[in-house]
């Protein structure tokens, strides 16, 4: 049977990388482990193009009975912090991933590195060049025309050695030498070209202390973390794919095995309307474009949380997303998407006006409260009913009212009615005006006899939400919108980057008025404003002074342009 009869209906095609696994399975390779990662330079927050890349990695080990690990890649101790190791582990977690034994470290792996290092070294495949960093670069040649010798590649082993114990004694400055690979100036394969393999930094790594002054690079020790954790699919992005033969040319001239992590490399997730390169984000923080890394318009993890996004919805839209072999950019409307999706059967409904309009129903009982019965979620009977009170003095929305309306609004006019949300039936009887001409309050009658759920049969098209005045709540409700104005975000005029795209209404307050129940809401609690979105409560919130992040509005342009 071939495997398109094998497959069952409903059931997803599997992408290619799932191939791989599943034809090194059926060969029997690495005993049948499957044992993946996910690596992380902790010089930043994690973002939603990391979320990609932890939900398939961990994803694959997951499906395939296997492992995946967790390894910070902190092999430059300038820009990495202890901060961002932190959060790493709490995105991850809160993702809803368990890492396999313990987070690793490359710098776990120094002192191993090093012997490896030492070890090219005696085999005659590695030297110490005096260049500086330019005359290294300059020296490189292009992909089309062969790089020049180092003067320095024919040291003597000896001398070699010598010189790399020095470099580690702190014996030379930061760039004065480096540790290269002698592999070959004229390959087509830039990365082939004597790569550095050891640098001089002094700087304190966040792990090591002070124990070294130099440092292996990326290159020189990412394929052999991969090897010493028994890696066997090493899921990357596509920019490494040139990297590849490099990473084999290390495994093969340090070890003797038959065993090696299969590099598989896969397009990096882009979002339109958004930057996702760490750079840009640290910019955007630093110059405080945004407040922190968390602000909930960063699209880092932490922000999305913060924004009232679920673990769900991220691990739904990775889903949704699939793994590509080429680059392109996702719609961050399918992001969107996915959180309403999520939230839209999960989360209470309950009531909250924005932009408040007084309405005093001028034939309701001064002093008299009811308490109207409303579900919390008609998708869901299970979450219940709860009980709102009801007075005199109302607020609706602003918008929910026009003096001089266009056809087919069907919202409250001069003389005419609406219903309210689990209430009554009200009749616009006379509009107040301050000095100005605004309209300050809403004079309206109602009917008695048309109390929701009662068998009044008069209908009206219009159902607005509402908060009792004298019981709401004040909240400070923060709107946003994208941060950026163009989508490609780099799309600018001569001489500009993306910061000069920013939009300038990315933030917006309001002063809303929500119903008393959501006196107990507690930080990252999350509900569906009626009519509004879904929102969710910010941790600068307190008893007293409730503040929500709005996450999504209900309207879903994504669904509309694709079907
Ligand atoms: P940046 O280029 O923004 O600084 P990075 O790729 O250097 O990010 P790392 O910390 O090295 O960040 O990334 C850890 C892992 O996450 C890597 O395996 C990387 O390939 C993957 N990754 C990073 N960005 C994306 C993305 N946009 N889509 C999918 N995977 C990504
Ligand atoms: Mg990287």
């Amino acid at each position: 049977m071939s495997s398109k009869e094998e497959e069952k209906p409903g059931k997803k095609a599997l992408n290619f990388i799932e191939e791989i696994i599943e034809e090194d399975l059926r060969t029997g390779k690495n005993e049948g482990r499957v044992h993946t990662r996910f690596p992380p330079e902790p010089n930043g927050y994690l973002h939603i193009g990391h979320a990609k890349s932890i939900c398939l990695n961990f994803g694959l080990a997951e499906k395939y009975n296997g492992l995946c690990n967790l390894r910070f890649d902190d092999t430059n101790p300038a820009k990495e912090e202890v901060e961002y190791v932190d959060s790493i582990l709490e995105d991850v977690k809160w993702l809803g991933f368990q890492w396999h034994d313990k987070p690793y470290y490359a710098s776990d792996y120094f002192d191993q590195l090093y012997a490896w290092a030492v070890k090219l070294i005696l085999d005659g495949k590695a030297y110490v060049d005096d260049q500086t960093a330019e005359e290294i670069a300059a020296n490189r040649g292009t992909p089309t025309r062969p790089g020049n010798e180092s003067p320095f590649k024919n040291r003597s082993v000896e001398e070699n050695l010598q010189l790399f114990e020095q470099m580690k004694n702190g014996e030379y400055k930061d760039g004065e030498k480096v540790l290269r690979a002698k592999i070959d100036m004229s390959s087509p394969n830039m990365h082939l070209r004597d790569p550095a393999i050891y640098r001089i930094k002094h700087a304190e790594h966040h792990r090591t202390g002070n124990k070294w002054c130099i440092y292996p690079m990326y290159d020189f020790a990412h394929g052999e973390s991969d090897y010493l954790e028994g890696i066997t699919h090493s899921v990357c992005t596509l920019e490494f794919e040139v990297h590849r033969p490099l990473y084999d040319w290390f495994i093969s001239n340090l070890v003797e095995t038959e065993y090696r992590p299969r590099q598989i490399e896969f397009a990096r997730l882009n979002l339109n309307y958004t930057v996702m390169s760490k750079r840009k984000l640290l910019t955007l923080v630093k110059e405080k474009y945004v407040n922190g890394w968390d602000d909930p318009r960063m699209p880092t993890i932490s922000g999305l949380r913060r924004r009232g996004f679920s673990p769900e919805s991220i691990r739904n839209f990775a889903e949704k997303v699939g793994v590509a072999k080429r680059d392109n950019v996702i719609d961050v409307g399918l992001l969107e998407f996915c959180v309403r999706e999520d939230l839209n059967r999960k989360v209470p409904r309950v009531m909250a006006v924005l932009d408040p309009l007084k309405i005093v129903i001028i034939n309701y009982p001064v002093d008299q409260v009811e308490y109207l019965e409303i579900e919390n979620n008609p998708e869901d009977e299970k979450m219940g009913k709860r009980e709102m009170p009801f007075s005199r003095e109302i607020y609706i929305e602003k918008a929910d009212f026009m003096e001089d309306p266009p056809k087919k609004y069907f919202r409250l006019i001069p003389g005419g009615e609406v219903r309210l949300k689990a209430g009554y039936i009200i009749k616009c009887e006379n509009i107040i005006k301050n000095d100005a001409a605004d309209v300050t309050e809403v004079h309206c009658s109602y009917d008695p006899e048309t109390k929701s759920g009662s068998d009044s049969s008069r209908k009206v098209k219009g159902t607005l939400h509402w908060v009792s005045a004298t019981h709401a709540l004040d909240a400070e409700v923060r709107l946003y919108d994208r941060l950026f104005l163009n989508e490609n975000p780099d799309d600018v005029d001569e001489g500009m980057d993306y910061k000069s795209n920013i939009n300038p209404e990315s933030l917006r307050m309001v002063h809303a008025k929500v119903e008393p129940g959501l006196e107990s809401a507690q930080v990252l609690d999350k509900f569906q404003f009626q009519r509004l979105g879904y929102f969710c409560v910010d941790m600068d919130s307190k008893p007293g002074k409730l503040v929500f992040n709005r996450t999504v509005t209900l309207r879903d342009s994504w669904v509309k342009k694709n079907p």
